[in-house]
């Protein structure tokens, strides 16, 4: 559709970033074009409503650029998920292992409210281990998670595999 050709031809293709060998989609060309951006933001508002999400959760920091604006639009909160060490107050964490060392993410459970239905949005799926990690905390922290968005799968990475049961949705696939 409209969306999938706007990330198709507005994500770039960075060789050899951050490490030789990886291919990394970077999106900020897409977020530069004023059109582009606000038709990717209106369709996550799209899903956030039609899935009846009050909570839009973004993983820091690109996923934070589309959930914020798309949460506003559904008329949702927004709640971010951060790396380890930047959130205040009590938080719960996850660490997760990447092909070299690993990482962790973190959020307030204090602001989900139980039951609380929460679309967890970010820029690309890659192996799934970070969303895998977002989509537990959200759990723990007791919000019924209705699903993750992301603009860009790297299909060929086999991240949704490691989604169980989440409703994946995808505005483009590579
Ligand atoms: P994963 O945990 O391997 O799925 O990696 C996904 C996380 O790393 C997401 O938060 C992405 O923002 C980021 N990421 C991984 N690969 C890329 C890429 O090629 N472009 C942009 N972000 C990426």
């Amino acid at each position: 559709g409209h969306i999938a050709e706007l990330v198709t031809r507005l994500v770039r293709d960075v060789p050899d970033w951050p490490t030789p060998g990886v291919v990394f989609k970077d999106i900020s060309p897409l977020l530069a074009d004023a059109a582009a951006f606000a038709a990717v933001v209106t369709d996550v508002a799209r899903r956030a409503r039609e899935a009846g999400a009050t909570l839009v959760a973004g993983i820091e920091a690109r996923g934070f650029v589309l959930a914020a604006p798309a949460a506003v639009a559904a008329g949702a909160g927004f709640l971010p998920v951060r790396k380890a060490g930047k959130l205040p107050g009590r938080t719960l964490r996850r660490d997760y292992a990447l092909e070299y060392g690993t990482a962790s993410v973190e959020l307030q459970p204090e602001v989900v409210r139980p039951g609380q239905r929460v679309l967890l949005v970010d820029d690309v799926l890659a192996t799934g281990g970070t969303a895998q990690a977002a989509c537990e905390l959200l759990t723990e922290a007791g919000a019924q998670l209705v699903g993750l968005h992301v603009l860009l799968e790297l299909s060929f990475l086999g991240g949704r595999g490691r989604l169980g049961v989440v409703p994946v949705t995808t505005s483009a696939v590579a």
